[in-house]
């Protein structure tokens, strides 16, 4: 087999990704190599589908025991012979796995960097045909990011005790050149070929919302995505807690993670998603590197983060299977002045000199700054995102919330001028600002008792919007304040003009307004799968859901969404069509396909 027929028959893709094919070429070739991909850009294929063609065996070091077990169970269901070797396994598990490496009988096995320093171990490899050597999250090594793990720093010293060194790939999600360099150099790669792939993630909808209820916003949203799952980031444990009770409340099941939980709790309630019986995580940015589930609909930030890395590095956790899937955040100033006052009052207790503490004020404040500069753009999110991490994009996206409010911006000018002379009008003749329901009032024409007392009938401005509704009429009142020509007095509640509303009533300057509905801000287009059959793809669904029960793994080690999607798509009625579906290689069709093909048929024959 050649790798595109790996690549179908075994991955069951029907083509590479960016950057997959160029690395999976160093490697089979016996080149070092160094691959930069974001997260869910699909990085694993790249040392799998060569460990298949390579002659002997290849050895994975990766960080996370869950993140290798779920790898295993994955590539196994694909009838891959692979294992994996960490602490906390029992004596007798060892021996058969040490004694199946002897055999041959594994093509790929995947190692906690601590073994690599065990005696036992590095003998057992030393004696074996190693074709390769991955690295994965390779930027763990580095002291400038923050996962470093020191038994990283001894990959090196395993790869120079071995009697012949093998082709070695690193991976990571991490772009910045410090990090670069220091992989290459501790990991000792020899002319390894660099291959950076795009960070976009063009499958993501990136949206920020500034809603006045924030919990009534996030409830809104969960329940507009039936049947998907997702992550809902706070900034404290508390407000984890107060979320995810919410929720619970509201008949979400969710479920929640952060530092202060047991760790028997977290692992409980991290499974429980994984799994998908709990459907929304509500945690902090502790729940983080060690997730490795595919197919989250969404992830919505309850609290603004520190840095665009942390927010995208978190946000990009939706969408790992490549559907279309949303990342918001619900904005408020008040998160911002939080995170200013806490990186002010950070360090206090490291005791750093004062000096190297002012650097890191500066340093967080102005990632702070870029971060709160995303949330107010009015340009595109994707464009703001990409350049920030040094790519060059396109100017619109058409596919965040900003471009799309902006596709739909309606010319609201003659309102907002009919509304600021009104507001003005009502000064002028009581000699006090008033608050928005009286404007909205007098503007409408209203029968008001109090309006008729005031004698605000008789301003020319009385009635000038009477066939308009009401929640229009208000949503321009909020959009003139959100622009900054009207203001509220914070005590009273009163509105008064400012002096850039004379822009709009004398000197010509018009005013937007974003077509989508401002008072909810929630009109992020839902992340439902293109075409194919909802009703089919319930049903495909449940009966994956199913299976991964029976055979106690993930749902999508059976199939990823997308596979589901193209299923509900294609609605193959024989095998030869089943395989055609993309996510479906020869193993899983033979595993699978009976029963998936039945599920159809039985399903087709209901609908028609
Ligand atoms: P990473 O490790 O870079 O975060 P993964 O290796 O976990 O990403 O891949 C993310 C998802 O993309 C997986 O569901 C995987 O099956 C899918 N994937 C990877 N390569 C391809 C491809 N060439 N075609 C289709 N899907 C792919
Ligand atoms: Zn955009």
């Amino acid at each position: 087999m050649d790798k595109y027929e790996v690549n179908r028959r075994v991955f069951g893709n029907d083509g590479f990704r960016p950057g997959q094919e160029q690395l999976i070429d160093a490697l089979l070739a016996g080149r070092d190599c160094l691959g930069i991909m974001p997260t869910g850009g699909g990085k694993s294929l790249c040392y799998q589908l060569p460990a298949l063609l390579l002659p002997g065996l290849t050895l994975v070091v990766s960080p996370l025991i869950s993140l290798m077990k779920d790898q295993v169970a994955a590539l196994r269901s694909a009838g891959v012979p692979a294992a994996c070797l960490h602490s906390g396994m029992e004596e007798g598990a060892y021996r058969e796995l040490y004694g199946g490496i002897r055999r041959g009988a594994y093509k790929l096995v995947y190692v906690a960097p601590e073994r690599l320093e065990l005696e036992g171990f590095s003998q057992l490899a030393g004696g074996q045909a190693l074709s390769l050597l991955a690295v994965d999250e390779a930027h763990c090594v580095s002291q400038w990011g923050q996962d470093f793990r020191p038994s990283y720093r001894r990959i090196a010293d395993f790869l120079a005790g071995l009697p012949r060194r093998p082709a070695v790939g690193a991976f990571t999600a991490t772009a910045t050149s410090e990090v670069r360099d220091d992989i290459i150099e501790l990991l000792g790669l020899q002319n390894p070929k660099v291959l950076v792939t795009g960070f976009d993630r063009p499958n993501l909808y990136f949206d920020v919302l500034r809603p006045r209820d924030k919990m009534a916003a996030l409830l809104h949203l969960i329940q507009e995505r039936p049947g998907r799952c997702g992550i809902v980031y706070c900034s404290t444990r508390a407000r984890v807690e107060s979320v995810c009770e919410r929720l619970c409340d509201a008949g979400i099941a969710a479920t929640r993670y952060h530092a202060g939980l047991s760790d028997q709790e977290r692992r409980q309630n991290q499974e429980d998603f994984q799994y998908d019986r709990r459907s929304v995580m509500v945690a902090t940015n502790a729940f983080g590197m060690g997730i490795d589930k595919s197919n989250v609909g969404y992830v919505i930030h309850f609290n603004m983060p520190k840095s665009l890395e942390a927010y995208y590095q978190e946000a990009g956790r939706a969408g790992r299977d490549g559907e279309k899937a949303d990342c918001i955040l619900l904005y408020a100033r008040g998160d911002v002045t939080t995170a200013e006052y806490l990186i002010d009052h950070s360090g206090e207790e490291a005791e750093l000199p004062e000096e190297i503490r002012a650097q890191l004020r500066l340093r967080d404040r102005q990632r702070l700054a870029q971060m709160d500069g995303y949330c107010r753009t009015e340009g595109c999110l994707r464009a703001y995102l990409l350049g920030y991490f040094g790519q060059a994009a396109e100017a619109q996206c058409g596919a965040c919330g900003n471009c799309c409010a902006a596709a739909a911006m309606r010319d609201m000018t003659v309102p907002a001028q009919q509304i600021l002379s009104c507001v003005k009008r009502i000064r002028d003749h009581l000699g006090y600002w008033v608050g928005p329901t009286l404007v909205v009032r007098v503007l409408r024409g209203s029968r008001d008792k109090r309006l008729l007392e005031l004698g605000l009938d008789g301003l020319t401005t009385y009635n000038l919007m009477g066939g308009v509704p009401q929640g229009e009429v208000s949503r321009y009142v909020d959009r003139l304040e959100q622009l900054g020509y009207l203001r509220r007095d914070p005590s009273y509640g009163t509105l008064r003009l400012t002096a850039a509303a004379g822009d709009v009533l004398y000197r010509g300057k018009t005013v937007g307004l974003p077509e989508r509905p401002e008072e909810d801000h929630l009109r992020a287009p839902a992340a439902a799968p293109e075409a194919g059959d909802s009703g089919l793809l319930a049903a495909l669904k449940a009966l994956r859901l199913r299976l991964a029960r029976q055979e106690g793994v993930p749902a999508y080690v059976i199939f990823s969404n997308a596979a589901l999607a193209d299923m509900a798509r294609r609605q193959p009625e024989t095998m030869a069509q089943f395989r055609a579906v993309s996510g479906v290689g020869q193993v899983k069709a033979e595993r699978y396909g009976k029963i998936f093909l039945d599920a159809i048929t039985a399903y087709l024959a209901t609908v028609v």
